[in-house]
């Protein structure tokens, strides 16, 4: 029988059953998930004398849940002695687990105080007006603005929506028992103290990912909890349905934060496996969308003045064709226009057309 190929990537690999020691009472396990460019999500759990925190529960399945209590049963837990739980993003592989925990043991729910679940509902109004994009120049308006498209993306595209099965699916289970959507027990801010494993940890805001995401830093042991900001082969998907106006320099300057934390010896990411220089990670990720800019001036010179689906199309590969590729395209142009290397406005037909350089 011909041999399953290696996947390419650690964050591609297959969740394993084996539960891994990184340091004292610090211990990695796999959970499986399915998703594009994604085999396994990482739960670590981080032990004291009260029981056990676990950061990134999983999945809210069925499969995932069984593959929790496999791997604490292997650590000698049992989901009861979870007293505290780390979600670092509003991504349901990240915190889908939480509320099975709380339902278990009780346990503390921790996130960012913005965390927020966005799936996008549909309003009222139909249209954004590239007046109201141009005049976004502050949060506020720009979070009202993406907060008003209705049928349309605010480029232009298709709506920014769920396949209907999946959104039938998070109905459902938010309509059965209170839903997969944790609610955050303890909301934390940027430099709030923490102990975990016996040691001292601290609260980093990095967003860009999302705006809620958080990475843990315990400088006493030179450890760092990722989650998706800093990954060890692959970059985390940024999206331009952001409410920030440039979801790529805040994401830039998360990385940056990061690089310039002194003294960390292992970075502990949600997919694959542990690494030793995040600083240099960190930068070389920046360097990556740096190169993905000059791509895209390049292809600007190519297409003369374009939207937002033409620009994508030359960006990706045809397998990565769609809506999480155009809203990636979509904040690389508009991180362009802010740094004023793009020119922009909106055709006839409704659709953002950017010119470069
Ligand atoms: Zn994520
Ligand atoms: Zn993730």
């Amino acid at each position: 029988m011909p041999e399953k190929p290696k996947p390419r990537r650690q964050e591609q690999e297959d969740a394993r059953r084996e539960v891994t020691e990184i340091a004292p009472n610090i211990l990695r396990m796999e959970l499986p998930i399915r998703m594009p460019g994604l085999g396994h999500v990482n739960m670590y759990a981080l032990i004291d004398d009260e029981g056990a925190a676990v950061v990134d529960p999983g999945l809210p399945t069925k499969d995932s849940w069984i593959a929790v209590n496999d791997r604490l049963k292997q650590a000698g837990l049992k989901p009861k002695d979870v007293h505290t739980v780390l979600v670092t993003h509003s991504h349901p592989d990240h915190f889908g687990g939480a509320n099975r925990f709380r339902k278990e043991s009780g346990a503390e729910v921790v996130a960012h105080q913005s965390f927020k679940f966005g799936v996008m509902e549909a309003s009222d109004e139909t249209d954004v007006s590239v007046d109201d994009l141009s005049a976004s120049e502050n949060d506020e308006t720009h979070r009202q603005v993406v907060d008003r498209w209705n049928h349309r993306t605010p480029w232009g595209g298709q709506p920014p929506r769920p396949p209907f099965k999946m959104r039938m699916r998070w109905r459902m289970a938010r309509w059965i028992g209170g839903g997969m959507i944790p609610q955050i027990t303890k909301p934390v801010n940027a430099g709030d103290p923490l102990r975990l494993a016996g040691r001292e940890w601290f609260v980093t805001h990095t967003p860009g990912h999302t705006e809620d995401h958080i990475c843990f830093h315990c400088p006493e042991e030179g450890l760092f909890l990722s989650g998706d900001h800093v990954l060890p082969t692959i970059t985390p998907h940024i999206s331009g349905l952001a409410f920030h106006k440039d979801p790529l320099l805040q994401f830039f300057e998360s990385l940056d934060q990061v690089a310039a934390i002194e003294n960390v010896d292992q970075a502990l990411p949600a997919h694959g496996h542990p690494f030793p220089d995040l600083g240099g990670r960190a930068i070389a990720i920046k360097e990556h969308h740096y190169d993905r800019l000059d791509t895209m001036k390049r292809i600007g010179r190519e297409l003369g003045p374009a939207n937002v689906q033409a620009f994508s199309q030359n960006l990706f590969k045809k397998r990565s064709w769609g809506e999480m590729a155009e809203s990636e395209t979509f904040a690389h142009l508009e991180h362009l226009r802010h740094t004023g290397d793009a020119e922009m406005h909106r055709d006839d037909e409704g659709f953002l057309i950017y010119e470069l350089g």
